[in-house]
């Protein structure tokens, strides 16, 4: 796993280093740091933090298995040797549960009782589908992050499953301090936000991730932009002093979090309010695209360099609506290939490839793409349309902000150059 870490980091961890924390944003990792009295954070690719109680530990999350055994070593080391006494899960996603195995290996070799895990109810049916589903999570993971062929992290961890499950809020007691637990959905539908009331302390979980909210991720499930922006307004009530995000560094400081936590939410509220607002005026997907406005801010933890607003709008149009796009002949539609190869039979590939060039050389690369897509589908074996094809897609991942978005540009890039490379 820790190669397999290595391939992932060369895209944008690797960038981030020496970079300012907020600038380095959702890609900042450093050695853990104590945030407030006791208050250990782990700002590791999947955050994690320990709550220093008496005589007892309180993890919120784990880190991905690849990095929980350093950030124990360094937690013992510098800050506590008490026992982990429960593990709060924030959500399902591989980055932040599978160091749990880790937690109770640790209580095993120490002779100290097994940590009980707490989540929420419906992370039980996540871990159920990604046992069923590790090859398709690990193809789509290749995509959106640009990993090589044979890296398999879906294959290589271990789903421990919560002892203790929870609906729509709990209290969590470890050496006498309080926890509260909140369910809300948001970036998926088993999510957990933990707040410490005496310290003061928020754990957000992905909700806030220093970028854009990755509430539109074209390669997965469902998200829910409007329960994701109450639940930022909620956390905001709590009045926090301490902003422990799923991933980047920590904020602290009342005034700035409350900003953080409601520009976030209006952020979410926006798009999802004006994607129903052109569903209600009977549009369709790509018209509902073309009429919203994307809310501008300079704010640093809304920088679109994970997922992309646009994506944001997709997603919520497909909580409400069907697939359907509204062109009748996309109902039972032909394959792309097919209708490909016989536009090409009628026009002839060059003046395709032309326009797209001038297209190219306009600055209009996204139609461009279009056009070159019709080409190298229609006529597969065509050397100039995939060479123009990897072309374009090197400008537009040269330009492009959203790793989300970027990953498929790669991707073409990438099939771009074996193509070429078999037809000599
Ligand atoms: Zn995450």
């Amino acid at each position: 796993m820790a190669s397999n870490e290595k391939q992932t980091a060369q895209l944008d961890y690797e960038a981030a280093k020496g970079m300012e924390k907020e600038e380095a944003a959702f890609y900042y990792r450093g050695p853990l740091e104590e945030v407030a009295e006791g208050v250990i954070f782990s700002p590791t690719q999947g955050n994690c933090t320990a709550f220093v109680c008496d005589g007892a530990i309180f993890m919120v999350d784990t880190n991905p298995k690849w990095y929980a055994r350093g950030t124990i070593q360094a937690l013992r080391d510098q800050f506590s040797k008490a026992p982990v006494e429960a593990i709060a899960y924030t959500h399902g996603h591989i980055d932040h549960v599978t160091g749990a195995e880790t937690y109770i290996e640790e209580a095993a070799a120490s002779g100290s009782p097994r940590p009980r895990v707490i989540g929420h109810r419906d992370i039980g049916a996540r871990f159920d589908r990604y046992r069923q589903m590790p090859g398709q999570n690990n193809f789509i993971n290749r995509v959106q992050f640009n990993l090589p062929e044979g890296i398999n992290a879906w294959n290589n961890v271990t789903w421990t499953y919560p002892d203790i499950t929870y609906g729509d809020e709990t209290v969590v007691t470890v050496g006498g301090q309080h926890f509260e637990l909140h369910h809300s959905r948001g970036e998926t539908d088993d999510e957990t936000w933990v707040f410490a009331p005496g310290r003061r302390v928020l754990c957000t979980g992905d909700t806030f991730v220093w970028a854009t909210p990755n509430a539109g991720n074209p390669y997965k499930v469902q998200r829910y932009a409007r329960e994701w922006a109450d639940a930022l307004a909620e956390m905001a009530s709590k009045r926090p002093l301490h902003l422990l995000p799923g991933h980047g560094p920590a904020m602290s400081g009342e005034e700035r979090i409350q900003d953080a936590l409601l520009s976030t939410s209006d952020f979410l509220r926006s798009i999802h309010d004006q994607v129903v607002a052109a569903m209600n005026e009977g549009k369709w997907l790509e018209d509902v695209i073309r009429q919203i406005d994307i809310p501008v801010s300079d704010k640093p933890w809304l920088r679109p360099i994970y997922d992309h607003p646009e994506f944001i709008a997709r997603n919520v149009y497909r909580l409400y609506g069907g697939w359907y796009d509204g062109d009748p002949a996309n109902m039972l539609p032909a394959h792309s290939y097919d209708i490909a190869g016989v536009l090409v039979e009628a026009t002839g590939a060059e003046p395709i490839l032309a326009r797209a060039r001038k297209l190219r050389d306009d600055g209009e690369l996204q139609l461009a793409c279009h056009l070159v897509d019709f080409v190298r589908k229609g006529e597969p074996e065509n050397a100039e349309a995939w060479k123009l094809w990897g072309e374009l897609f090197t400008k537009r991942a040269e330009k492009e902000t959203s790793l989300m978005a970027r990953g498929a540009f790669y991707t073409a890039i990438s099939e771009s150059e074996r193509r070429l490379k078999e037809l000599g």
